[in-house]
């Protein structure tokens, strides 16, 4: 069941915003088995994608590379500026954002969040933390953020299930 933070938005968007969060389940495993770790993450304008980019945490040794981390600076980059409010865009991500991401998303300029498995689902497969973040859907609605999420979950909690049974998990404490 997709849950909202209060915004509407028409079937056409959440359909398409099914649609990418169900792509990009599909092809995380190809990330993890390069190395990644198992969350992927997507900016785009309308339906149009400006960039894509997975969890690299392990691989750069840095625990900032989330892939919210990486494709919001990615983005900044290509649109060469720190402030994204003015370009309309949207962030979809294969599982709800941790706390450190949450803070980064607020302050990227991004207009709407869409994204798949629930944290508390993501901490009982693979054992990570994704932190304290009480309220953040009231919070992000008074900032005038659209939050929508629980997005092919069932889909998304199988990857994930499968990545902890591949045994390449990491610091899963943490
Ligand atoms: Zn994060």
């Amino acid at each position: 069941m997709i849950i909202n933070n209060g915004f509407e938005i028409s079937n056409e968007k959440l359909h398409f915003a099914t649609q990418v969060i169900a792509e990009m389940q599909n092809e995380l495993p190809k990330y993890i088995h390069d190395g990644h770790g198992p969350f992927l993450a997507a900016i785009y304008h309308d339906k149009k994608q400006i960039a894509k980019s997975a969890n690299s945490v392990v691989m750069d040794n840095c625990s900032n590379n989330h892939a919210e981390m990486n494709v919001i600076r990615e983005v900044q980059n290509i649109l060469n500026s720190y402030d994204l409010s003015s370009f309309d865009l949207d962030l979809y991500v294969t599982a709800e954002p941790c706390m450190m991401c949450l803070g980064a998303i607020m302050w990227s300029g991004v207009k709407s969040v869409f994204y798949g498995v629930p944290s508390d689902s993501v901490e009982k497969i693979t054992g990570f933390d994704e932190g304290f973040k009480p309220n953040w859907f009231r919070k992000f609605n008074k900032r005038g953020i659209a939050v929508y999420g629980n997005i092919k979950t069932d889909l998304g909690e199988n990857v994930l299930a499968e990545y902890v049974k591949s045994g390449e998990i990491y610091k899963p404490y943490r």
